[in-house]
């Protein structure tokens, strides 16, 4: 059994190294300071060594190897690559259209393989922002997402790395409120349904054999009424692990969020109205939190495309802030850890990486340091995603996934909005600085 397991981990480690494009060559980064994620802090002036996709060495000063390519970032704050915890690439909805209805549209008329390049036409977008690592949970029809995040892994397509979940495990009906219950098979397509604890542990085998890489699990399935049983999620739980993979929920609800908790899942996504009991059991048992929050401009401009089907009047709106950024700075407090996740599946006509990066000034908004808010999406999600010292870090042995942005994003966080310069894993996808020599 051991010989076996060790053969399989090092299978996954070795297609995650094989990803491609591969750049090959030597690059030398001048970087003006860099991000130490693993402490909050900017470091002065480093360079960076990067070969064969890897970071090599990061010092003072390190001469440059014949033939190397010299990128002079010097006049740019130098980041690891950001990570979001908490997307749907294969899923796009409009403010103002109906939640099953679009959903449903998803499943039925766009179709698994046309949502999968769909998918792989957002990605550009989130690897545009610097965004270079992406936990992907969901509403990807028939494991769509892992089509696309192995598309991304080969080279096919450029995107973020990808960490993919299939279909979340939900109880009956998925997120399709009123969905007529003689169409149920439509939830089917695009959820795992769940029933009962035994069958909830088929759930987790069927997603890790057809190539998940987490589990995602809706402790509610709101705006339906129902909700997993701490037994359900329990057996979930024990499967996962026996697989060796995490589990992240849905939980909304504080009831939803404590059961989710009690079960022993690694994550919790939104956490809407948390109470402070719960985030203390949250804090005592390691559950990192995911807020998917969305900035003042995100509000308004959601309201603004909802073509009337959502008013924002300011105390609306500050209502609706107050209560998000309220329990973000609750769980600060008691000490919860903090995971950087955007949940952006909305057409707010902008590309989608650019709008995701919002859940960024969210959070800022909310008080939450800078410097925390950029370990959220570096340090912080590299551990949810089981990828620590691998990603969000620049560090020797790391891949070389590292993003430049103009101004000081420790003072002012929109200079995270003035991306110059992305890599990921050693391969350059936007360079708007100066090359020495190439
Ligand atoms: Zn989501």
């Amino acid at each position: 059994m051991r010989v076996i397991q060790l053969l399989a981990l090092g299978i996954f480690a070795a297609a995650l190294e094989a990803q491609t494009p591969l750049d090959t060559g030597v690059t030398l980064i001048h970087a003006g300071r860099v991000f130490d994620s693993e402490h909050g802090t900017f470091l002065t002036a480093r360079d960076i060594l990067v070969r064969r996709g890897m970071i090599d060495s990061v010092a003072e000063h390190i001469a440059a190897p014949a033939g190397a390519r010299v990128v002079d970032l010097s006049r740019y704050s130098v980041l690891p690559g950001l990570i979001d915890s908490h997307t749907h690439l294969l899923y796009l909805e409009s403010p103002a259209g109906e939640l099953t209805t679009q959903g449903a549209s998803a499943v039925i008329v766009e179709g698994t393989p046309l949502r999968a390049l769909h998918g792989a036409a957002r990605a550009r977008t989130f690897l545009a922002a610097g965004i270079t690592t992406v936990r992907d949970l969901g509403n990807s029809g028939h494991f769509g997402d892992m089509a696309l995040r192995d598309a991304i892994r080969d080279g096919s397509v450029d995107g973020p790395r990808m960490v993919a979940a299939g279909p979340g495990l939900s109880p009956e009906g998925g997120q399709f409120p009123g969905l007529q219950s003689g169409y149920r098979a439509i939830a089917e397509e695009e959820y795992r349904i769940v029933r009962g604890p035994q069958d909830a542990a088929l759930g987790v085998r069927e997603n890790v054999t057809y190539g998940a890489d987490v589990i995602k699990i809706y402790s509610n399935n709101t705006p339906n009424k129902g909700s997993l049983s701490v037994d359900e999620m329990r057996a979930i739980v024990d499967e996962a692990r026996r697989l060796h993979v995490k589990v992240t929920a849905h939980a909304t609800s504080d009831e939803a969020v404590w059961r989710a908790a009690t079960a022993g899942v690694d994550g919790i996504e939104h956490a809407y109205q948390v109470a402070d009991s719960t985030l203390a059991l949250m804090k005592q048992k390691g559950i990192v939190m995911v807020p998917t929050d969305l900035d003042s401009a995100t509000v308004l401009r959601y309201a603004m495309r909802s073509q009337g089907k959502f008013t924002a009047t300011p105390a609306q709106v500050a209502t609706f802030l107050n209560g998000q950024r309220d329990r973000l700075r609750r769980a600060l407090k008691i000490g919860v850890t903090i995971a950087a996740g955007s949940d952006n599946y909305l057409d707010m006509g902008m590309p989608q990486g650019e709008a995701a990066k919002h859940n960024l000034l969210a959070y800022s908004e909310a008080g939450m340091p800078n410097l925390s808010v950029l370990q959220a999406a570096t340090w912080n999600a590299s551990r949810l995603l089981g990828l620590d010292n691998r990603i969000g870090i620049v560090k020797a042995h790391a891949f070389a996934d590292i993003i430049a942005v103009e101004g000081d994003p420790a003072t002012d966080i929109h200079a995270l909005e003035r991306v110059r310069f992305v890599m990921k894993q050693g391969a350059v996808y936007v360079n708007k600085s100066s090359v020495v020599r190439d």
